[in-house]
């Protein structure tokens, strides 16, 4: 089996179609990967899949059937997706218990399936469950509606995820593509020239979901500005943190795009620092450019291997506390104030 729109996760296909034909589905899944692994696409194509009304023998939806027409619409009364709002950090609870106006997530996975098949309902950035509508959830995860199934879409950990929820669904774990199936995404969405495509393989650290938003010149460019901050040995703190949130404040106003901006960022960093390491103790780095490979290796040489690996952990621990919601101003600040000392 494969599934047209979900590229390089075939063994969670085969694994979902091998649950389903055994009749071994669950009904709670969470789904663990990094940002733009496809976690969210492959859910809906999941949804799609068991709510389709022609399908055959293969774990497949056919895409032509009304059931899937209603699922490309977003309109399919069986389906439920809710997600943070986008100028919230929390999800609130109303969206999960619903209030007078909207049954909410869980009335809606209790109302009888209106085509006849089941319910589906994905619940992104689950990470972001207040206490109170994580809580909410319990019962529903111990005794769910007949023919329901929840999908909750999580971070790259699970470690965000309350205890109660975790014991109670099936973890299922993305794993980053290879490159190869990268290059199949890329040029599914023509990108098909290869220095682009290598560029953004190189970026985007097997996440297509990331290397289609990383397409942008001025993310390429802040790439190359930072590889010459980190090579050049001497960072001004005022200056360098002055840069990065002018990139970051041009990700508009929407908080969690800004976010996402910072997390590049040190995600970046952490690549970089990688392979300065790397090729001080020797290593090839073909994935770098020449003029790349001999700033890293500078960078490498200059700074040695215990402040190359002092600096590795201070990027990390700067990466969660993006994820965690730390004030980025701190967060920038703190981390350039150790990499100039
Ligand atoms: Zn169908």
């Amino acid at each position: 089996v494969s599934w047209k729109h979900v590229l390089g996760h075939d063994v969670l296909v085969a694994a979902f179609a091998s649950a389903a034909k055994r009749s071994r589905f669950g009904h709670a899944y969470l789904f663990i990967g990094p940002t733009g692994v496809g976690k969210y696409t492959f859910a809906q194509e999941l949804a799609k899949t068991l709510l389709c009304e022609a399908r055959g023998e293969r774990f497949e939806a056919c895409d032509e059937c009304p059931s899937c027409h209603l699922v490309d619409a977003g309109t399919h009364p069986d389906l439920f997706i809710v997600a943070r709002p986008e100028d919230k950090n929390e999800l609130p609870i109303a969206l999960i218990r619903g209030d007078d106006d909207e049954p909410g997530l869980l009335g809606n996975l209790a109302l009888k399936p209106a085509r006849g098949q089941r319910k589906v309902a994905i619940l992104d950035d689950a990470d972001d469950l207040s206490e109170e509508a994580a809580n909410s959830f319990l019962k529903t995860l111990e005794e769910p509606p007949p023919r329901s199934l929840l999908i909750l879409i999580g971070g790259a950990t699970e470690n965000r995820q309350k205890a109660t929820i975790l014991s109670r669904c099936q973890i299922i774990r993305f794993g980053s593509l290879p490159p190869a199936a990268m290059a199949k995404v890329l040029a599914a969405h023509g990108i098909v020239d290869t220095d682009k495509q290598r560029r953004l393989l190189q970026l985007a650290a097997g996440c297509p979901g990331q290397a289609l938003a990383l397409d942008d010149e001025e993310v390429w460019n802040f790439r190359g500005r930072l590889l010459k901050t980190l090579g050049s040995g001497k960072i001004d703190p005022v200056d360098v943190a002055e840069q990065w949130r002018t990139f970051i404040d041009n990700a508009g106003k929407d908080g969690a795009a800004q976010r996402a901006r910072a997390a590049f960022i040190f995600r970046m960093v952490i690549v970089m620092l990688e392979a300065a390491l790397k090729l001080s103790l020797g290593a090839v780095c073909p994935e770098w450019e020449e003029n790349e490979r001999q700033t890293l290796q500078e960078l490498g040489d200059r700074a040695g291997e215990a402040k190359l690996l002092a600096w590795l952990e201070r990027a990390q621990e700067a990466d969660r506390q993006v994820e965690w919601y730390v004030q980025l101003v701190l967060v920038i600040e703190a981390f350039l104030d150790a990499l100039s000392r």
